[in-house]
């Protein structure tokens, strides 16, 4: 990554972490499946489900609403996090090792 994409990278963070720190957030249900939702980082929006200002959990945005905004029919929907959920959970144990190894080794540079 060169400095032009990390600083535009950085910028974006900077005004993502004003935006939710500003935000007053208002505690809500999942428009969808009822799941309760604490923060402004825990919810999405469910267009096309689902009416104006309604907010949705993770799981139904992944589950419900990109496939649909994708205009994926229920059994494609169904495959398709059958296929994508053991590479996210891949993705998600490489992090965790990744994570690991630097406390590893931070720690032993104490
Ligand atoms: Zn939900």
């Amino acid at each position: 990554m060169n400095i032009e994409c990390k600083t535009q990278r950085n910028s974006v963070r900077q005004k993502t972490a004003k935006m939710v720190a500003n935000d007053d957030f208002q505690p809500c249900e999942c428009s969808l499946c009822g799941a309760e939702i604490n923060a402004a980082h825990q919810s999405n929006n469910p267009y096309p489900l689902g009416s104006e200002g309604d907010k949705c959990c993770h799981i139904c945005n992944v589950t419900q609403v990109i496939p649909a905004r994708l205009g994926l029919n229920p059994d494609e929907t169904e495959d398709l996090v059958r296929d994508l959920l053991p590479l996210v959970l891949e993705r998600l144990r490489g992090q965790e090792e990744r994570l690991k190894a630097l406390k590893d080794a931070r720690k032993h540079a104490a």
